[in-house]
């Protein structure tokens, strides 16, 4: 029975605003982007779906996890290993010590995940409180699932079309009676961390973040991890700093720092008189020694993505229908994601159709975050009112292959196919039509 219900995908609908068409030809508003340039003379070749070669034979993945030199991270791990303690040791003390360090904060606790952070700082900061928590509903689910493990109900708000952020003008109208706001930082971009926190200051509101994709970013000359009462990392493999699994709860509380190195572990402060209901979270040495070992390399990770995503930036931005992500100039993200909304009255097709002509090119892409949290099975029951940005970004989005170990040469054909495709739009839109048409009947 749940099999089925979960399977069931909410109807996002997207208008096609008819004579859009841009009045001035693509061709030419590409003639100064190097890797078209070559194409103008004549028609580009044809996409994969028209028939023409593949960009990328054999695929290209959309993520290859960072990962530090083995033989390293063992060497790391070794004394912890041999010493016999595995979990919550020195190395984990070493990692909480660089990265505060790093951060510029007064504490880092690490933890298992993002996600078990998450929920013991929401816990920390909620304490007694039944109000709602206001945060976007375009994010990643755990974010949502982290107020829901405190017994506690998301109010989701909408978002900014271009930067994809939390709309503070929405969440201040949703703050009466609040417990909380947690704001996402979205695929590493800062969230406008000053305006949230004030937000929360003026009507009393503490502030956690969602930083899963945040180590690195910068806010106006500030690192992500200072602002609000918490701001909580990933570790993950598709996360920019990776530990296989974990999260960093980072803050400049004393208190709320040790409530969550309380509640790492069982909220057991070493009596076996629980405090509060805790969780085990802990990280272990081997994680912490993976960490550490990534955190070494991490400038040079964190500078290589950034020019491959300013590339994709600089020449998708030339192709007519394609929005990239609008960072604020005063902030540099971490390109956790590189991710654009098509314009499909403009691009020539919608989203899914482009998804379907990269995956014939062996491009592959991700749709982050559609569903949004407000349409998805576990929520849609809230009746949390329309999100009409929130959809149509949804609907509209879509992420490309972006980690470091990919070449400017890489994303030069990425784009060229992205370019290919909506050249040749209206032929492919008739071929997939005409297709779908021939296996229903
Ligand atoms: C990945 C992610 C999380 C969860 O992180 P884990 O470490 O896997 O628990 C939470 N929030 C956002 C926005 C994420 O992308």
């Amino acid at each position: 029975m749940y099999n089925r219900a979960w399977r069931i995908r909410p109807a996002v609908t997207t208008r096609m605003e008819p004579n859009a068409l841009p009045v001035t030809s693509p061709l030419s508003a590409l003639a100064d982007v190097p890797v078209v340039r070559r194409k103008t003379s004549g028609r580009p070749a044809l996409p994969t779906v028209l028939g023409g070669e593949q960009a990328f034979p054999g695929s290209l993945p959309f993520c290859r996890p960072t990962r530090p030199p083995l033989d390293e991270v063992t060497a790391r791990f070794e004394p912890s290993y041999n010493a016999g303690i595995l979990t919550n040791g020195r190395l984990v003390a070493e990692l909480e010590e660089r990265t505060a360090d790093r951060l510029g904060v007064r504490r880092v606790v690490a933890v298992s995940s993002c996600t078990s952070g998450l929920i013991l700082s929401v816990q920390a900061v909620t304490e007694g409180a039944t109000g709602h928590v206001v945060m976007p509903s375009f994010t990643f689910l755990a974010s949502g699932h982290a107020v829901r493990w405190n017994g506690l109900l998301p109010r989701f708000v909408d978002c900014d079309p271009s930067s994809f952020q939390m709309d503070l003008d929405h969440a201040a109208q949703e703050l009466e009676g609040a417990s909380a706001i947690m704001a996402t930082h979205i695929f590493g971009a800062p969230s406008n961390p000053e305006a949230v926190e004030a937000l929360g200051r003026s009507r009393g509101v503490p502030v956690v973040f969602d930083a899963a994709h945040a180590f690195g970013s910068i806010s106006a000359g500030r690192a992500a991890g200072g602002s609000g009462s918490a701001e909580v990392f990933s570790l993950t493999p598709t996360k920019v700093l990776v530990a296989g699994e974990g999260g960093l709860v980072a803050t400049n509380d004393l208190d709320l720092a040790e409530r969550v190195r309380i509640g790492r572990n069982y909220a057991d402060p070493g009596t076996y008189d629980s405090r509060f209901v805790g969780l085990n979270a802990r990280m272990s040495e081997y994680h912490a020694a993976m960490a550490l070992v990534s955190l070494e390399r991490f400038d040079q990770v964190l500078r290589t993505r950034r020019s491959l995503a300013n590339q994709y930036r600089r020449l998708l931005s030339c192709i007519p229908g394609l929005q990239v992500q609008r960072v604020d100039p005063a902030d540099e993200s971490t390109f956790k994601d590189l991710a654009m909304v098509i314009d499909p009255a403009v691009f020539g097709m919608t989203r899914d159709q482009l998804v379907t002509c990269l995956g014939a090119e062996g491009i592959e892409t991700r749709n982050y975050f559609d569903p949004p949290m407000h349409r998805q099975y576990a929520y849609a029951h809230l009746h949390n009112g329309d999100l009409p940005v929130t959809d149509r970004v949804s609907s509209r989005i879509v992420n490309l292959p972006l980690y470091a170990d990919l070449s400017a040469a890489d994303i030069d054909r990425v784009v060229d196919a992205v370019y290919r495709i909506h050249v040749h739009a209206d032929e492919i839109v008739g071929h997939l039509t005409a297709a779908a048409v021939r296996s229903s009947s």
